[in-house]
């Protein structure tokens, strides 16, 4: 379970939140804004798994620096 990472999102600072966000890659679009993300546990840490905003591809991201 990833209760501890969605614990940690929910603290962390909107602005920070928001700049993670707005940051994710996507190979058709770069650089994309995440929508209908949830929050998951992968090795590296806490991994956000969503879609594109523009154009509705899967995307993921890591957020660094947070460990189990
Ligand atoms: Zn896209």
């Amino acid at each position: 379970m990833a209760k501890k990472f969605i614990k940690y999102w929910h603290k962390m600072d909107e602005k920070e939140k928001q700049k993670i966000l707005k940051n994710v890659f996507c190979s058709n679009c770069f650089v994309t804004e995440i929508v209908d993300y949830t929050i998951g546990e992968e090795n590296c840490g806490l991994v956000l798994k969503g879609k594109c905003k523009t154009c509705g591809k899967d995307v993921a991201r890591v957020v660094e620096g947070v460990r189990k």
